[in-house]
């Protein structure tokens, strides 16, 4: 069996003519599916279903320079290709779906005697294609069934629409600072990077943007609390009717259509609204599942939510004589009580992480935990100089796979930071296998100066976050790519490897595999750690909340949609607010405008996810803290069952399977200290409630 997988070039990348080629393809494709349906009636594996799996792949092949570049490289041409793109992928995939010869060929597979022969990777794949068949609407009668293909179309068009604008008024916004006085408080690191964007524009002084470590720089640091509100304010009315921004950017009409448009798909297919559709696809399954679990975490953790802002109320108070703490205030004094309390503060540990030792590091982690090696390739064929490639093997020196890292912000890169499958791995039909490949992609500060790029804690654990589900891609066993790596995995399961891998950023031998002081080569001192250790839960319960109110808000949203109101979006976020928000936020602030995950994303009615598979995440890795956190019986354990099966089962078979019980919502309350040691063995909750 050889390796056949090509990397893709970027250097020499002709984008037009990937344009035009996907555009051929996609031609191509229709007529070898139609010959393909004509030629036999009696449909199996071979004749159907490898092809098919033969075509997704030549799809994702040129589709995904496309996709990829405009995240991270956007340019107006770019743009222009890949809205295209976006709109010819919809057609052909609706086109697919709602092949009714199609869905009546894989349905007598299904149906037929070579099932039961088939893996069980193919058979998930025959289940979820005719899942998938029936949520395109493949059962509607004709009239519907376009009517259905034409509004998934204009959902494609509106959520590019919507990430677009963001992008634009992120990326106008910029403030010019002369008078280094109005920068009291901020790191000599964020000063330098201020400082070279500034220069790069010909300009004296200090220029920041609304790019997250600018804003998070100015919004934790800034003495100067007019420069803290102009920043916040900035930053939460992005693409909005408010702030500076120009309205040609205002998401108000497009977040509405957007909803709309959802809202008539569900329907369409009989479902009471857009949530029941969504969760067709998930493990949590019922509505009343998803607010269940949402309130009894809320619950949970409101009253200590609440403590934690009444002790922050207290200190600015008595150390400050602030009376009245503001949206914009809360990072700032909170860094300031942080720095009280435990005498800690997020800026003392970048020395300690250079992010190349931490990449290394984190590399000798997953080697000593699972045995896989990284092996970085010199002359990669990248999109830009700051790209990393890596080449991975396993255990047994088999190689794997490849691991692209694109680490720093700039312009033309999307905010956050994600992981995106470039390929799969599958087997060929002739039994030659390609292999996956993943892109991770951060938005860290990039190096200042001729020092290394320096790293905070959290960025650490979003590099472990997006690597954990780079080794979920890459480290698949399944041969067919429809459910190999994170692809078919329910969407409310995929952030476990991802959440799971973050713990190794609290335990003190892995921290020493991955802290080195980039002067001294000190590895992080001991008192350092347990520092860091103690500060582990400060405002936990708070950032507890702030993510059950997203989840809360886009699950609500999505369930309560009516389409005769027309203020419902900011209706429901102030609701939820009004429930579950410790601080009170200002009436202009326009966070749902910038919500990407839930617009522009594949998050609509799945924000939960995040909580969901936590308690999942930290249920598997208490485990390994019974067994050894470097235990490699338990790490080949979870890489075969949780990491490796892919979508090819259901993730609580695999779950059970690992852990040989249901998971428990314990786990999670005990890391985020909002129960010390009491057990209550709580299940995650199958009560219902209305929705
Ligand atoms: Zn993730």
């Amino acid at each position: 069996m050889a390796d056949v997988t090509q990397l893709p070039s970027f250097t020499t990348i002709d984008l037009p003519a990937l344009g035009q080629q996907l555009h051929t393809l996609l031609e191509k494709n229709c007529t070898a599916l139609t010959n393909l349906l004509q030629k036999t009636s009696d449909y199996n594996w071979n004749n159907l279903l490898q092809p098919m799996e033969d075509m997704s792949a030549a799809v994702e092949k040129a589709w995904t320079p496309i996709s990829h570049l405009h995240s991270v490289a956007d340019t107006e041409q770019l743009r222009e290709i890949y809205n295209t793109a976006i709109s010819e992928l919809s057609d052909y995939h609706m086109a697919v779906m709602q092949n009714a010869a199609l869905y009546q060929a894989v349905a007598a597979i299904k149906a037929g005697p070579e099932f039961s022969q088939l893996e069980v990777a193919q058979q998930a794949i025959i289940n979820h294609l005719l899942r998938d068949f029936k949520l395109a609407g493949v059962d509607l009668p004709a009239a519907e069934k376009k009517q259905f293909a034409t509004l998934n179309q204009k959902l494609a068009k509106l959520t590019t629409q919507f990430q677009e604008n963001v992008l634009d008024s992120t990326q106008s916004w910029q403030k010019h600072i002369t008078d280094k006085k109005l920068l009291s408080g901020l790191p000599e690191h964020a000063l330098a990077s201020a400082k070279q964007a500034a220069e790069r524009q010909q300009l004296s002084g200090w220029l920041f943007s609304l790019d997250m470590p600018d804003y998070q720089a100015l919004i934790t640091y800034a003495d100067d609390n007019e420069l803290r509100r102009e920043i916040y304010f900035a930053f939460s009315t992005r693409a909005s009717d408010q702030g500076p921004h120009d309205k040609k950017w205002d998401n108000s009409q497009t977040m509405q259509e957007i909803l709309h448009t959802r809202h008539a798909m569900a329907q369409l297919l009989g479902f009471a609204h857009y949530a029941k559709y969504s969760l067709a696809t998930k493990m949590a399954k019922t509505p009343s599942r998803v607010m269940t679990f949402l309130e009894e975490l809320a619950q949970a953790a409101l009253p200590q939510a609440k403590q934690e802002f009444a002790d922050l109320v207290d200190f600015a108070k008595t150390h400050y004589q602030v009376d009245t703490l503001h949206a914009w205030d809360i990072a700032y004094y909170s860094e300031k009580l942080r720095q009280y309390a435990y005498a800690v503060s997020k800026e003392g540990f970048r020395p300690y992480f250079p992010a190349e030792h931490v990449i290394n590091g984190l590399f000798a982690i997953l080697t000593r935990l699972y045995g896989m090696q990284f092996t970085c390739m010199g002359s990669a064929d990248v999109w830009h100089a700051d790209v990393m490639l890596f080449s991975v093997s396993d255990a047994d020196k088999k190689l794997r796979g490849y691991l692209y890292l694109d680490l720093y912000a700039r312009q033309g890169k999307r905010d956050g930071a994600w992981m995106t499958d470039a390929y799969a791995r599958r087997k060929l039909a002739n039994g030659d296998r390609e292999l996956p490949i993943g892109f991770v992609t951060c938005n860290f500060n990039a190096p200042v100066g001729n020092d290394p790029a320096l790293l905070t804690h959290d960025d650490v654990n979003t590099l472990f976050h997006e690597c954990g589900h780079a080794v979920q891609h890459l480290f698949t066993v399944i041969d067919y790519a429809s459910v190999a790596g994170i692809n078919g995995i329910p969407w409310d399961a995929v952030e476990i490897a991802s959440q799971f891998m973050e713990n190794w950023c609290w335990e003190k031998p892995a921290i020493d595999m991955i802290a080195q002081h980039y002067q001294t080569k000190e590895l992080l001192p001991t008192e350092l750690f347990e520092k860091l250790i103690r500060a582990k839960n400060f405002q936990s319960a708070m950032q507890t909340m702030r993510q059950l109110q997203f989840a809360l808000f886009d699950f609500r949203l999505h369930c309560e949609y009516d389409t005769k109101q027309t203020d419902q979006i900011q209706v429901i976020l102030d609701q939820v607010r009004e429930k579950y928000a410790v601080f009170p936020t200002p009436t202009w602030n326009r966070f749902a405008h910038g919500f990407s995950h839930i617009f522009a994303g594949g998050y609509a009615a799945g924000y939960y996810s995040y909580k969901w598979a936590e308690v999942l995440a930290s249920d598997a890795f208490s485990l390994f803290k019974e067994n050894g956190i470097f235990d490699q019986k338990t790490g080949a354990a979870f890489l075969y069952t949780l990491l490796g099966q892919g979508g090819a089962q259901e993730p609580m078979t695999l779950f059970i399977q690992f852990r040989g019980r249901e998971p428990s919502i314990d786990a999670l309350l005990r890391h985020t200290g909002i129960i010390a040691t009491k057990q209550t063995n709580k299940k995650v909750s199958t009560n219902p409630v209305s929705c």
